[in-house]
């Protein structure tokens, strides 16, 4: 098989503070579309890739011990995506079929194993983008945060911070389906918008226009908050336990406050943890996949019938990648972010 010209995002090195465009390069190489004699492999072609804050985790070099490995400095970055296989050395995929897993950030990437790759039983009522989102990670977190670990019931207070954001707009959704009162934070007007009027939460305020965010919180929540879904971490995290209800649950999903941080900020009301026999949990979505099929059977009607939407920002194209990547630390994008690679 012929050569193919191989687009890809590479990170120039391991950075510090907030991720630049700059940090990162387009350039071009050459690949030959054909797996190695005897591989157990597959040979993809990128359709979308999805931006995640994680990443910015592994654009660090680690001292210490993380639960994900540094990208490689030189090399393509790698992420989730949306992928057509080109060629299988794994019986259970064939040439044409759609994947959703770990890629490289190229039009093409060679992997010699199909492990942590999920098949897509494609219908074209559902964009094949979602599996970057709804229908992958994002949603799987939002799944077991809330569901496995939370335990929410009817009638109780939720509060998911960073909620237009890719899991955040699923969690307020899936909230509000079990009959919970559920008020989300976000950085702009629009975003508040969305939060009220398309994903049907209760109520929502932008944490950027408030100066005191425990007042904030009291005013939305007088009775206090039975469940926190942590997005953001630092002062709002010390917020929300200031105003914690008795047994309360918190799902520590992720911190992006703190992610570009040299010194990550302290936390200093943790005592409330003991006077309100609160549980707080940690997790890593990829220890939960067992579940996914269960997670799909949740959703995937709910989309169908209407009953959960998403929305998502796609930027086209890899060249536009890196500033898709870092606009997730300022908050451009709106909704999910996704890169459109190619259509088909
Ligand atoms: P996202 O919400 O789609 O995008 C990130 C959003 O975070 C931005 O749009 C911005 O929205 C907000 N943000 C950025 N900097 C902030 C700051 N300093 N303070 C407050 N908000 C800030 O991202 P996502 O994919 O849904 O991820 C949400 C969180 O879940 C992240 O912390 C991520 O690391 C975590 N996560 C964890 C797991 C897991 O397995 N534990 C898996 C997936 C994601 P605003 O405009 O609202 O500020």
């Amino acid at each position: 098989m012929a050569e193919v010209r191989n687009k890809q995002v590479l990170l120039n090195d391991y950075v510090r503070g907030f991720p630049k465009e700059s940090d990162m390069a387009i350039t071009s190489s050459t690949l030959k579309l054909k797996l190695p004699e005897g591989s157990k492999g597959v040979v993809l072609k990128n359709l979308y890739l999805s931006c995640d804050p994680y990443m910015r985790g592994r654009m660090t070099n680690h001292e210490r011990e993380s639960y994900v490995d540094s990208f490689k400095p030189g090399s393509p970055i790698t992420g989730y995506g949306v992928c057509k296989v080109l060629e299988s050395g794994d019986p259970n995929l064939k040439e044409g079929d759609l994947v959703w897993g770990m890629t490289g950030w190229e039009e093409y990437t060679v992997l010699n194993t199909t492990q942590g790759l999920f098949k897509i039983q494609h219908t074209t009522d559902i964009p094949l983008s979602y599996y970057t989102g709804i229908l992958g990670m994002p949603g799987m977190t939002a799944y077991v945060g809330l569901y496995e670990l939370c335990s929410p019931k009817k009638g109780e207070y939720v509060y998911v911070s960073a909620a237009s954001g890719a899991v955040g707009q699923l969690v307020g959704q899936f909230a509000k389906l079990l009959g919970c009162y559920v008020v989300g934070s976000a950085g702009t007007k629009e975003k508040v918008d969305l939060l009220k009027n398309k994903f049907g939460f209760d109520e929502a305020f932008n944490y950027k226009e408030e100066a005191d965010w425990d007042a904030a919180l009291k005013r939305y929540f007088p009775q206090g908050i039975d469940i926190y879904f942590e997005n953001v971490g630092g002062k709002m995290l010390d917020a929300v336990l200031l105003n914690l209800r008795v047994h309360a649950r918190i799902a520590a999903c992720g911190m992006i406050s703190q992610y570009n941080l040299e010194h990550p900020e302290g936390v200093h009301n943790l005592t409330q943890l003991i006077s309100k026999r609160a549980n707080i949990v940690g997790f890593v979505v990829g220890e939960y996949y067992h579940l996914y099929q269960t997670f799909l059977d949740l959703v995937v009607p709910g989309i169908k019938e209407g009953k959960i939407v998403y929305v998502e920002d796609v930027a086209e194209g890899l060249d536009s990648a890196p500033r898709a990547l870092v606009g997730l630390f300022s908050g451009r994008n709106v909704g999910k972010q996704v890169v459109l690679v190619s259509h088909d």
